[in-house]
């Protein structure tokens, strides 16, 4: 006999047909000269803890004026990167700023992103110190229409924000790519607080000598 039951089966569906259904992608954007455990750190805490689909790390092609420090040519850092993220499937690479080249702003960037993905509601990390910049960011009221921010600690910043911060707590890393390029300069090993393979591409391209 068949059971009036059968009349309401649904269909098993995969996440994706659900109309309702909605990526949730991490943003981790930076200069990234060079990328550190800092970086992967905060990119793996935040992606784990908020249930993200993926963390895309998103290099600038130039560092925008509120972080204006010399850096080197992008196709260095965005090679760092890709180094960086290798055999983690959290990770992958945007690289709209890349292609756009020069200075861009955020808030034009997550506007392009958002009208390319409608399914997709985007989770932008920054530190602590980004976070007390935010009051400087182009745009911002605009900017919150695409993105939610996530905050994480870092040695020295506060981080105070009058804007809807979604903190995740995180093992604290004081470490920068300014201390970095310091170590390279002095001769100092960085071993350990960048990946292995970034270790090697510092020293057989020579950057951060001068
Ligand atoms: P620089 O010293 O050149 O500014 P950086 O270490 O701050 O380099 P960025 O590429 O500027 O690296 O940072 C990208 C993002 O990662 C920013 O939001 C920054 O706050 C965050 N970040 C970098 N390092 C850390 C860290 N150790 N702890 C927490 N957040 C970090
Ligand atoms: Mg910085």
């Amino acid at each position: 006999m068949v059971s009036d039951l059968n009349f309401f089966t649904v269909e098993e569906t995969q996440p994706e047909e659900n109309p309702f259904f909605r990526k949730r992608i991490g943003i981790l954007g930076g200069t990234f000269n060079p990328p550190h455990v800092g970086h992967l750190n905060i990119a793996q805490q935040a992606g784990h803890q908020l249930g993200l689909d993926q963390v895309f790390f998103m290099p600038d092609a130039e560092p925008p004026h509120i972080d204006a420090k010399p850096s080197i040519p992008s196709k260095h850092r965005k090679k760092m990167v890709e180094q960086s993220i290798k055999g983690n499937d959290l990770f992958a690479l945007e690289t709209i700023e890349l292609e756009r080249g020069g200075k861009s702003y955020t808030v034009d960037t997550m506007k392009e992103l958002t009208e390319k993905n409608p399914d997709t509601d985007y989770y932008f990390i920054i530190g602590a110190d980004m976070v007390e910049y935010l009051p400087k960011w182009e745009r911002m009221e605009e900017l919150l229409l695409y993105v939610h921010f996530v905050g994480v600690g870092r040695p020295g910043y506060q981080g105070e924000s009058a804007y809807p911060i979604i903190w995740v707590d995180c093992p604290s890393l004081d470490i920068s790519s300014t201390s970095l390029r310091k170590m390279v300069q002095a001769g100092q090993s960085i071993r350990y607080l960048v990946s292995e393979s970034v270790e090697e591409y510092i020293e057989k391209e020579g950057l951060y000598l001068d």
